[in-house]
């Protein structure tokens, strides 16, 4: 996408192109996922275009995190889910698509084979303690 293009959500939020909106306040909006991974599949993004959860301002991040709780708890039951994944993807690497902030909930039964676990990898006691001071000093 070019720069200073708008992405699909933008056009979303700008009621451009059509969704099917579960929730929607001053600053978020909320609406199912167009290609489900599963019945229920719902997308919570704030308004303002920000690729990045860390380009948030603290308000923002809070205020998607209050709703996320809420929607989340709604989602599930109004599709008598067992639990749901709730993700986001941060950046291109990470297998965000949209350059635009959006937690994706996904509500989760069993045997519904979506599988959740990724190969851990075998770390000292030594490097995750030195990982973690370097990570406590940056600014
Ligand atoms: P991500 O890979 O995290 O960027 O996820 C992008 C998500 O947006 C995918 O799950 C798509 O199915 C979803 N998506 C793309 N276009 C639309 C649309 N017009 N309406 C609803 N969901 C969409």
């Amino acid at each position: 996408m070019s720069a200073g293009q708008p992405s699909i959500f933008a056009r979303i939020i700008a009621g451009e192109i059509p969704c099917q909106r579960v929730f929607e306040n001053e600053y978020l909006l909320a609406f199912l996922d167009i290609r489900p991974l599963a019945e229920g599949h719902t997308l919570v993004l704030p308004k303002r275009a920000v690729a990045r959860f860390e380009d948030l301002t603290p308000e923002e991040a809070a205020e998607l995190g209050r709703q996320l709780a809420v929607i989340a708890r709604k989602v599930v039951a109004a599709t008598a889910a067992e639990g749901c994944n709730i993700l986001l993807n941060n950046g291109q690497v990470a297998g965000q698509e949209v350059p635009h902030v959006h937690f994706h909930i996904i509500p989760r039964r069993a045997g519904d084979g979506l599988g959740y676990r990724w190969r851990p990898q075998r770390r000292s006691p030594e490097e995750l303690s030195a990982l973690a001071e370097r990570i406590r000093a940056m600014p």
